[in-house]
């Protein structure tokens, strides 16, 4: 067990996972299987596993970058080819990566050229730049799927059916590119697997309701978060969750919580500033404070009744796509916070807003005056950058998270008097 609230095994096996992904499209490089380039909202990658492709995240290749402290170099090289400061920074490390002086190389292992790139494009319309970046690059098809906005409480049957005969359209498409025949009952054996694999992911979230919490939903959930994109649809993502709910299921007898005690219980809002992760991470276990629950985890698979089973998999597939948390409307991801705030038992929430996203920090400040005022839950509202350091003012963030559980502690200390 680990003492910085992350379990060592499950972290073991995480980087593992990451890098025969890595190693996998190295090998690769050689060009046995063909490549298409995934973004990971809204994403259907087990269409892609059933013609045996090799797949490309360009959000995680930019995640892991950020981890590994490359981002200010990848950024300042895409900035040098052009790309404005402002744009999302993901966008700038990947593009920085792959078109800039680095040639695809990456700490990680080579980013192999893709074959096809598929802009399935769900709450994010940078997604549809992004891709026509990297066309201009490496001159292959480009496909779109355009998954409308949830406007009501789900999707409506239309929107569902628009987004099925998409998903059908890209059939003949994988087949001419990869050389392989679509298998229905293939794709179906790859999403019983996703099936499973959801299950156990939020079966796992679940946990974060018992007091107190077993595990931390925001920094051990996003760093467990990895075999759920880029293994999904496979034995290797399933088995990984099996062990995860084990693992924790086993800490529930010993009554442990990450940080020894649990002294708050936080919902977090937005995505993490990714090469600061650690340092971050720090600032909230130096108060025992524990992220029970996380709307960062729903961002490739959000909660909700997915209406169809593999059994129908292109119907299956369309769910999967439109159910993501950036293609939620606001009021419909704030009745969501309100829910978890309640079956949670949370304390306090904290906003982590991201400069050069937009699908993310919309409406966060709206967000925060609504939790704050008018529900009376102590809101802070932090931010900096997922990929950008520049951003990430340390003194600053820890000054104000320092400040913010200063007057939380007295809080808790004047309601208890008063109980
Ligand atoms: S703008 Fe936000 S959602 Fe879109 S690619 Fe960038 S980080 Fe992801």
């Amino acid at each position: 067990m680990s003492t910085v609230g992350i379990d060592n095994t499950l972290r073991d096996k995480s980087r593992e996972l990451v890098q025969r992904h890595y190693q996998e499209l190295e090998d690769n490089a050689r060009g046995k299987r063909k490549v298409v380039y995934l973004f990971t909202t809204g994403l259907i990658v087990e269409l892609f596993r059933a013609f045996d492709f090799s797949v490309v995240y360009p959000e995680i290749n930019a995640i892991h970058s950020s981890r590994q402290h490359r981002s200010v170099q990848l950024i300042s090289d895409s900035e040098l080819l052009g790309y404005a400061p402002n744009i999302c920074s993901y966008v700038k490390c990947d593009l920085g990566l792959l078109a800039g002086p680095s040639k695809g190389q990456a700490k990680f292992g080579k980013i192999p050229p893709p074959d096809l790139i598929v802009v399935n494009q769900c709450g994010c319309s940078t997604y549809i730049k992004w891709g026509h970046a990297l066309r201009e690059k490496f001159h292959c098809p480009v496909k779109v799927i355009d998954i409308p906005f949830i406007h009501d409480d789900c999707p409506t049957g239309f929107d569902h059916e628009y987004v099925r005969r998409q998903i059908e359209d890209l059939i003949p498409v994988c087949e001419e590119i990869s050389g392989v025949r679509f298998d229905p009952d293939r794709l179906k054996e790859i999403l019983e697997l996703t099936s499973d694999t959801i299950d156990l992911w939020m079966k796992m979230q679940e946990l974060g309701k018992l007091k107190p919490s077993p595990f931390d939903a925001f920094f051990e959930g996003v760093s467990y978060m990895a075999p759920l994109t880029m293994w999904r649809g496979t034995v290797e993502a399933r088995d990984f969750y099996k062990l995860a709910d084990n693992i924790i299921r086993d800490r529930i007898k010993s009554n442990y919580t990450p940080y020894g005690r649990e002294n708050f219980r936080l919902l977090f809002e937005g995505s993490p500033p990714w090469p600061s992760f650690s340092e971050f991470r720090g600032m909230f276990k130096a108060w025992s404070a524990v992220g029970v629950a996380s709307t960062y985890l729903y961002v490739s698979v959000a909660p909700g009744d997915l209406e169809f089973s593999p059994e129908k998999p292109l119907d299956y597939l369309a769910s999967l796509a439109t159910q993501s948390y950036y293609n939620w409307n606001l009021q419909k991801r704030w009745n969501h916070i309100e829910t978890l705030i309640k079956d949670y038992e949370v304390d306090a929430i904290i906003i982590h807003s991201v400069r050069s996203c937009r699908p993310s920090s919309v409406g966060q400040l709206d967000m925060r005056n609504y939790f704050a005022r008018d529900k009376g839950i102590p809101s802070l509202f932090l931010d900096s950058d997922v990929a950008d350091p520049r951003f990430f003012s340390s003194a600053q963030v820890l000054n104000r998270i320092d400040t913010f559980f200063e007057a939380l502690s007295q809080r808790k200390k004047i309601n208890e008097r008063i109980l």
